[in-house]
Parts: structure tokens; C-alpha cells; sequence
């Protein structure tokens, strides 16, 4: 990381600076800040604490490189090589960047290695696209006429992430993005900010002109605020909470800016009496327990039909019982720690809450000896409609367990929730299968499996999970606006100048 790297005192590990145009710059103030490993509890990392200058400079740098810089007479072609370039370039070091991930924010490596090696996927797959972001020829309704459109990019893209996977999510927007033609200033959590500088990096050595791809980090929320308030910004790309999504979503129509929401979940996995048990054991572990139940489409409602209910509840338990918990780098390790102090708290608060109203731990519910910020992997039965832990998110490990007696029941309970961002429905029965999947309130409904996505499929909220959809080829549009050209092309006339048309 030869050009980002200041010196730094050793107690707070390597430094970092921001990317604003072709500078790697410090905040303007000079303040940092610390990110701590999640693992150790160590910080190693000090990155800039920017402010709304550093906000303004990045934004104008993004600007420039958008109306005047080289980008701007880029053709679709021209980006597509770039972007197969910024690929290659994230495949050669897919390794440095997941231990750069797991550092952050503790995920196993494992995952951060999937993760770190599927970027490219994205890049290569919209590369596909920024040469056939085609216009139409709109036949008119007379002959002298001639109408056609084209995809222009919007401009300035501000882009907010969250700790859980930073590179990956940020790839979700940044791909259909440069596909469009946009520029882009992203600001990643203040958990993660540094696979992100990493990532800016590589995009500056892939040979994106300056401008293009700039990162802020901060810690303070005001200056993510200030970035969604920016004039100058086009549109807003943000992934988070519901909570801060609801912000960020007012702030932006505030200017009338176009914004994409990727927010939270409470996603339910359906289980019918016919499933198959042996995949359905396997698919509610990789749904909750998978990267300490801190993903967004964490399957954190588990409904099973009464019949099977202790069968898959038993064998649950059993398998919970046995998950390795322990230091992420260590290939033998199946749960890694919640990513960081406070969400851990705000998750054992939850548990402790659940309790109080009557919930049952079947297995779980506190601290492992390991310390830290581990966590137990939880179950919790005895569960139901109006307690928090059955109706609110909670990003970490914990599974909430109903049942329901027919697929009627079934389909009101896992839509009773405000959220709608994904489920999972288990049974052998394909056209039970695909009535609940047509059925569900979910922008991602996986029958029989959980957690994939693919740069090809879109992915995105129902409800209060969100706006807008990512992944896809059509989600590069959402990073253009239409405009027709009206164009006479008879022989010039002397018309009414009093009527329309
Ligand atoms: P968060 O909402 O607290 O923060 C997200 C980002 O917003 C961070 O970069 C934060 O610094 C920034 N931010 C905070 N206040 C802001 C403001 N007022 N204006 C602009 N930016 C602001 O979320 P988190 O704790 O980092 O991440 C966990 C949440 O993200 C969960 O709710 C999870 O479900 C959600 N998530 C959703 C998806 C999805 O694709 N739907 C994916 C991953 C995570």
C-alpha cells in the first residue's frame, strides 16, 4: 500500500490517507481516528477523520473528473477496459485484500476470501454492459420526424457503506456505476474505511483517470450527512439500517437526488413438513450463523410447521452446539466475533429483552469464555408476533423459532413484518415452492438454499428493506437518466408557433 502509507505512532497500527482526485490526502483538519481489529481488540488502523471541506474537495473532485476530465469522453468501450483491468488487478491481491477484511470487521476468512475472489466477478460482468447501455429509436407518429433516446450518467455518485462487507457492497454500486459513465465519492463505515482506501488504490493503478473513484472516511455521521446533502451530488447509492436509511433518504429528496436504499431485514425461512431435513439443518445454520448472523439477509425467522417441529428444532440444536467459534484466520473456525463493542451489546440487550417477554434459549444466549466481542450463536423459542426479537433486526446470531399449522398461516406470518429484503422456503413440493415464493413479501425469495447472489441477479428491499435494486444488468440504468432528442427532419417549414406538436 506503498503510496497510501503516513507514518503513524505504533500503538494505532498503520496509517492511512483518503483518495480525493490524485491526491492521498490527510483530513484537512489534520484529525484522525482509530479502527480497531474486532479479534484482538487492538487498533491497527489510523485513517483520516475528514470534515465537510474534505467532503467539498472530494465532491468537486468527482465533479471535475465527470464535466472535464478524460473520463467524460470515455466511450462505453473504453470503460469496460478499464474496469477489466481494475479486475485483474483486484484478482492479483483477492488474498492482501480479505485479510485487510477480516482485520476490519473479523468475518472469517474463509468468506472474506469468497468475497475478496467474486469482485471481479462484478467488475467483469458490468464491463459487459458499458458498451450496450443502448438508446432507442422511438418511431414517431409522423414521417418527418425522428425521435430517439439516450442513457446519460448522472454525475456524481455518493456512495455510503456499512462494516458487515464493505468491499463487497461498495462493488454493488461501484461496477453498474463506472458501467454508467459516473464518478464516484464513497464513504465506508468508520468500523471498515480501510478495505475501501484499498480497493480506491487498485482502481488508481487499474489507470481510472483522478476523479473518478474518491473515499472520505469519518467517524462522525455529520459527514455522511454532509455527503448526502451535497448540492452537487446526483445521486445516493447508501446501504445501512433502516434507521439511517430513512435519513439519508429524506436528506436526498430534500434536493431532489435520486437514491438507492439497501437497508435491514428480519427474513423468515419457511419450513414444510415435506423438506428434506438434512438440507434444511445446513441451509437455517448458513442463514443465521454465517458471518455471526451479521448479514443483511440473515434468515433470522425461523417458521416450521408444527408436525417437524422438534425434528428440525432438535438436530438444530445439536449443530449449534458443535459450531467452532474462535479467531477468523484460523480455517478450522466457523464463527468468527460480532464485528464490533457496540453491536455486541446491542445485540445481548436484545437477547436479554427477549427473555424478559418470555422468550425460551434453547441453546446460546450469552458470552463464550473467549471474551471479546464473541458471542454465543442463540435460539430462542416460545417466540411470537409483538416482541422485539420476533419483529426487529438483529445482526447478530440469534434465530427466533415459530410455527405455523398450514401455508396459509406460514405466508401471513413471514409477511407480517415491516421488512421485506429476502426468505428462504423449504419443501419438495415444486409448486408449493414457487405459489410461497410468488406469495412472499421479499425482494429475494431462495427456495431450497439461502444466501446467494450473483453480479446477474437483482438484489434489493420490499417494504422498509429498501429502494431501488442492485446487480442485475439493469441496475446500470439506475446510474443513467433518459433523454430524448426530438429532431425535424423534413424540409423546414414555417409552422403555428401557437399550438403544441
Ligand atoms: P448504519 O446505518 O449504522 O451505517 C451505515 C453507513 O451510514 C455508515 O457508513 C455510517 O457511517 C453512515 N451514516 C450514519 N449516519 C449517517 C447519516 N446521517 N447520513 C449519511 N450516512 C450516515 O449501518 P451499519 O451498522 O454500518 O450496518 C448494518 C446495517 O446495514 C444493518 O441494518 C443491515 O441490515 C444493513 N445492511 C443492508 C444490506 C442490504 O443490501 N440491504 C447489506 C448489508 C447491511
Amino acid at each position: 500500500m506503498a503510496d497510501t502509507e503516513v507514518e503513524a505512532p505504533e500503538e494505532t497500527g498503520q496509517a492511512y490517507r483518503m483518495l480525493i482526485g490524485d491526491e492521498w490526502r490527510e483530513a484537512a483538519d489534520g484529525r484522525t481516528f482509530v479502527a480497531l481489529d474486532p479479534y484482538s481488540g487492538e487498533g491497527w488502523a489510523t485513517v483520516p477523520e475528514a470534515g465537510r471541506e474534505d467532503v467539498d474537495a472530494a465532491v468537486e473532485a468527482a465533479r471535475d473528473a465527470f464535466r472535464e476530465g478524460p473520463w467524460k469522453n470515455m466511450t462505453g468501450f473504453d470503460r469496460a477496459h478499464l474496469m477489466r483491468r481494475f479486475a485483474d488487478v483486484i484478482e492479483r491481491d483477492a488474498e492482501e485484500l480479505a485479510q485487510i477484511e477480516t482485520r476490519g470487521n473479523g468475518k472469517l476468512l474463509r468468506e472474506t476470501r469468497a468475497q475478496a475472489g467474486q469482485l471481479p466477478r462484478w467488475l467483469r460482468y458490468f464491463a459487459g454492459i458499458a458498451d450496450k447501455l443502448e438508446g432507442e429509436t422511438i418511431p414517431a407518429d409522423r414521417p418527418d420526424l425522428f425521435v430517439y433516446t439516450r442513457h446519460q450518467p448522472l454525475g456524481v455518485v455518493a456512495i455510503i457503506t456499512p462494516w458487515n462487507s464493505p468491499m463487497a457492497l461498495l462493488m454493488w454500486k461501484l461496477a453498474p456505476a463506472l458501467a454508467a459513465g459516473c464518478t464516484v465519492v464513497v464513504k465506508p463505515s468508520p468500523f471498515t474505511p480501510v478495505s475501501t482506501i484499498a480497493l480506491a488504490e487498485r482502481a488508481a493503478e487499474a489507470g481510472f483517470p483522478p476523479g473518478v473513484f474518491n473515499v472520505i472516511t469519518a467517524e462522525a455521521a455529520e459527514v455522511g450527512a454532509a455527503l448526502v446533502g451535497h448540492p452537487d451530488v446526483a445521486k445516493v447509492s447508501f446501504t445501512g439500517s433502516t434507521a439511517v436509511g430513512a435519513k439519508v433518504g429524506a436528506a436526498a429528496g430534500a434536493n431532489i437526488t435520486p437514491v438507492a436504499l439497501e437497508l435491514g431485514g428480519k427474513s423468515a425461512q419457511l419450513v414444510f413438513a415435506d423438506a428434506d431435513l438434512g438440507a434444511v439443518r445446513s441451509g437455517l445454520i448458513a442463514g443465521i450463523f454465517a458471518a455471526t448472523g451479521q448479514t443483511c439477509v440473515a434468515g433470522s425467522r425461523l417458521l416450521v410447521h408444527e408436525s417437524v417441529r422438534d425434528a428440525v428444532l432438535d438436530s438444530l440444536v445439536e449443530r449449534t452446539r458443535t459450531i467452532a467459534l474462535g479467531d477468523p484466520r484460523d480455517a478450522a473456525t466457523e464463527m468468527g466475533p460480532m464485528a464490533n463493542e457496540p453491536q455486541l451489546e446491542r445485540v445481548m440487550g436484545m437477547i436479554d429483552r427477549a427473555r424478559d417477554e418470555g422468550a425460551t434459549v434453547a441453546v446460546g444466549g450469552g458470552q463464550p469464555s473467549l471474551g471479546g466481542c464473541f458471542l454465543e450463536p442463540t435460539i430462542l423459542t416460545e417466540v411470537g408476533a409483538g416482541m422485539e426479537i420476533f419483529e426487529e433486526e438483529v445482526f447478530g446470531p440469534v434465530l427466533a423459532v415459530g410455527t405455523f399449522s398450514d401455508e396459509d398461516e406460514a405466508v401471513r406470518m413471514a409477511n407480517s413484518s415491516r421488512y421485506g429484503l429476502a426468505a428462504g422456503v423449504w419443501t419438495e413440493n415444486i409448486r408449493r415452492g414457487l405459489r410461497v415464493a410468488g406469495e412472499l413479501d421479499a425482494g429475494t425469495v431462495w427456495v431450497n438454499g439461502y444466501r446467494m447472489v450473483a453480479p446477474y441477479a437483482p438484489f434489493g428491499g420490499f417494504k422498509d428493506s429498501g429502494i431501488g435494486r442492485e446487480s442485475g444488468w439493469r441496475s446500470a440504468l439506475e446510474f443513467t437518466q433518459t433523454k430524448t432528442v426530438w429532431v425535424e427532419i423534413g424540409e423546414p417549414s414555417d409552422r403555428d408557433p401557437f399550438t403544441i406538436g
